[in-house]
């Protein structure tokens, strides 16, 4: 809700860092920007910001009899590839500019994978862990019912974020069809349940992409000693949707989870422990924490755990100045959205540890919900495996095309810099870009490409 700078707490260190979401999306943007020393400034400029932002309040009556007031929030930041896409969060922190942030990255995440989208994003300010089935039923009812035609098939898609799921896709689902009889109004919102218009493979799809683009990025040499998950040590930081799924395909495709965390705390085990029995454990407890055979440990501990593998899966701005000297993975597959922030970045591109980027790391989820907007679109209902291999089709491309897009301009930094200034362009020489870089420049080129060739109307 508010633009003031959220600085970043620590025991050890005094404040450094401004960690506003939207603060950093646009650094993140900006930097890489620099990389495009032909992209016309006004194209960056117009880039940089949303294209709508929508706040709305409203009051439910709660199963308790009170009637509590809501506030929610949508943001487009471009429909230039397509309709907004982007899930929609509910957690006691939302806010605007966390929003705004969200949806930034959505855009850049569905040009990564080259789906037609743009990129959105949702949330309402609530604390589910406080609210009764019935309370969140009639949330979800009223939040959709405001956005009104405001959300589309054609103009903008939510979809699961934090604390939202299946059940949850079911109610916008039905709200937005109450609202529009008599029409097809499945393709709305993905991450439906299955006999709803669901896709196979929906729920497991944000681990499963970031399996294969770690599994890729192994096999082309991304971490040099380590070219397949056999044997790698992993672990994860948050065990929902996408972390606990991420732990247990990461532990059928060979690797060992170490350690795992959630909002409660986390477990450690130098040996390994099942991801299975910590899923259940979890199902049974609330929590990964008192899994028999782990140790517990504070819940940050988790990021600095000696492993191969680090899977932040949580929140924003888990991985900062103050803790990233203390990660000791060779490579971070980030599940979650903006869990590294830019200070942190430069410390982990020093220390020569990877970062397979949010971007690219996380779009497994978007990119299946393509496909059931597909599939609602045609009537169609596809294979499990049809998906899966789709899917893996997808992210090993654009794992290559983020690899080479890499290579390409840290091959080409003194002709970027000429170029730059050949044109005037301000600021320092360009410095070896990370992987997160690499990734910005493959989408910011191809979202400016087609904002070109369209032209501005009218
Ligand atoms: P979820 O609600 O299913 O799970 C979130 C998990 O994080 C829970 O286990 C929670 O206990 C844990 N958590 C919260 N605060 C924590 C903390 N401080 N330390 C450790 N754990 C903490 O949410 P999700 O859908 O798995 O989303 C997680 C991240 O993945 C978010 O950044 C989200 O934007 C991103 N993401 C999700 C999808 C998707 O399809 N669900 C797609 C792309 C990206």
């Amino acid at each position: 809700m508010s633009a003031q700078p959220v600085l970043a707490q620590s025991t050890s260190a005094p404040p450094t860092e401004d960690l506003n979401p939207f603060t950093i999306a646009v650094q993140q943007y900006e930097h890489a920007a620099r990389y495009l020393p032909e992209l016309d400034p006004d194209m960056v400029a117009y880039m940089r910001r949303p294209g709508r932002f929508i706040a709305v309040e409203f009051p439910v009556q709660m199963q308790d009899g009170t009637v509590k007031l809501f506030i929610g929030y949508r943001c487009v930041h471009s429909r230039s590839r397509g309709p907004g896409k982007g899930g929609i969060r509910y957690h006691p922190d939302v806010t605007a500019d966390e929003v705004k942030a969200l949806a930034n990255w959505m855009t850049w995440k569905c040009a990564v994978v080259d789906i037609p989208f743009g990129g959105a994003k949702g949330g309402v300010v609530c604390d589910p862990k406080k609210l009764t089935k019935d309370d969140l039923r009639k949330i979800t009812r009223r939040y959709i019912a405001e956005l009104g035609d405001d959300i589309g098939p054609n103009t903008d898609i939510p979809a699961p974020d934090v604390n939202t799921n299946a059940e949850t896709m079911a109610w916008i689902y039905d709200t937005y069809h109450m609202m529009h009889p008599g029409i097809n109004s499945l393709p709305v919102v993905t991450g439906k349940p299955v006999d709803i218009g669901g896709s196979l493979g929906r729920r497991e799809a944000t681990a499963r992409g970031c399996l294969f683009v770690t599994e890729r990025a192994l096999a082309r040499g991304v971490v040099p000693g380590i070219d397949s998950l056999k044997g790698a040590s992993v672990a994860v930081q948050g065990f929902g949707n996408a972390g606990a799924i991420a732990a247990e395909l990461y532990e059928e495709a060979g690797a060992v989870i170490v350690a795992a965390s959630d909002s409660r705390g986390a477990i450690h085990s130098r040996e390994g422990f099942s991801a299975k029995a910590a899923v259940e454990h979890k199902r049974k407890t609330g929590s990964v924490v008192g899994l028999p055979g782990t140790a517990t440990i504070a819940g940050e501990a988790v990021l600095s755990v000696p492993c191969d593998i680090l899977i932040p899966a949580a929140l924003e701005n888990s991985i900062r100045a103050d803790n990233a000297g203390s990660v000791k993975a060779r490579l971070i597959a980030e599940a979650a959205n903006g869990p590294t922030t830019p200070a942190a970045d430069r410390i982990l591109n020093q220390r020569g540890i990877a970062v397979l980027p949010d971007i690219l790391a996380n779009a497994g989820g978007v990119t299946v919900s393509y496909f059931e907007w597909v599939q609602n679109i045609e009537n169609e209902q596809w294979d499990e495996e049809a998906v899966n291999q789709k899917l893996w089709t997808k992210m090993t491309r654009s794992t290559d095309a983020v690899i080479d897009t890499h290579a390409r301009l840290n091959g080409s930094l003194a002709k970027l810099d000429a170029e730059r200034k050949k044109r005037g362009r301000p600021g320092e020489p360009l410095q070896p870009a990370d992987m997160r870089t690499a990734a910005y420049v493959l989408a910011i080129q191809r979202v400016a490409n087609v904002t070109a060739e369209r032209g501005i109307w009218p």
